[in-house]
């Protein structure tokens, strides 16, 4: 999938597709609250049985030049404590087939550092993890990485293979939760789902564009802000965080490229009586 912001391109590549119940990702989610949300998340965003589809993908920003890489999915692993959870080896191969060789790749953004962000950050050269993209500056939060190094949570057991050698091989910068990326390319602060969690905001001419990352999950979060992921580290921050985006956001031609949304992923936060909703586009 591919959208045009103004002069820059987005495209999405993804690396897997997992049915869940939506109430396991977000508990106030249940078959009865969901109700009066049927009518505009059905068929695209929850099923009859309350099933959703959680997308992992990353997306190719090109800006100015640069190919900026957001979130690097669950990668080559197994990952700890999530029975069957486990990349798919074919995602190299389908970024490359998608125009994006990883050599070719100038930035990789990781809008925080849980697996699913940071998998691909590395692979398995046989003897060790390596980073995957040899030629871009790889761009950690500060306040997201000193937190998850000063945690022992089990969010971050995947630091030392997929973070760690990024920064033992001098290819990481440690910046600002608001850093620009390019003239068209910043972060966008949104800790609450992790300390110093970013979204990344994408403005060219007329037109914007908002990269979700993990301040949602699911498009009915903008509708139920309240509405937080079972592994928020703060919950309350995660909500705000939501309250304030769609805000700013809604009512607007902002498209909203949803970091864990499936197809059609992108979409405009529309306010109606009692709220916001979320209109999704192809
Ligand atoms: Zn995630």
């Amino acid at each position: 999938m591919h959208w045009r912001i103004g002069d820059v391109t987005v495209t999405k590549v993804v690396e897997a597709e997992v049915p869940v119940a939506l109430s396991g990702l977000l508990p106030d989610a249940t078959p009865e609250a969901l109700e009066r949300h049927v009518d505009w998340l059905a068929p695209l965003f929850i099923d009859d049985t309350g099933t959703a589809q959680l997308s992992i993908h990353s997306f190719v920003v090109e800006s100015q030049g640069m190919r900026i890489l957001i979130d690097t999915c669950v990668g080559d692993r197994e990952v700890p404590g999530l029975d069957g959870m486990r990349g798919d080896p074919g995602f190299l191969d389908r970024l490359t087939a998608a125009g994006f060789p990883p050599d070719t790749i100038d930035v990789v953004c990781c809008t925080h550092l849980h697996f699913d962000h940071v998998g691909w950050n590395t692979r398995w050269d046989g003897q060790r993890w390596v980073p995957t993209f040899p030629s871009a500056r790889y761009l950690f939060c500060r306040s997201e990485y000193e937190g998850w190094m000063a945690e022992t949570n089990p969010f971050a057991s995947n630091l030392p293979d997929t973070v760690a050698p990024v920064m033992e091989a001098g290819l990481a910068d440690l910046v600002d939760p608001d850093h620009r990326v390019t003239d068209e390319v910043r972060f966008v602060p949104t800790a609450g789902h992790s300390p110093g969690h970013v979204s990344v905001l994408i403005e060219s001419g007329d037109a914007t564009a908002f990269i979700t990352g993990d301040m949602t999950h699911h498009p009915v979060q903008w509708a139920e802000p309240d509405w937080g992921f079972i592994g928020d580290w703060d919950g309350p921050m995660g909500a705000a965080a939501r309250r304030r985006i769609a805000d700013e956001h809604a009512d607007r031609a902002t498209l909203v490229l949803g970091t864990h949304y499936p197809t059609p992923t992108a979409g405009r936060i529309v306010r109606r009586e009692g709220g916001c909703i979320f209109i999704g586009e192809g």
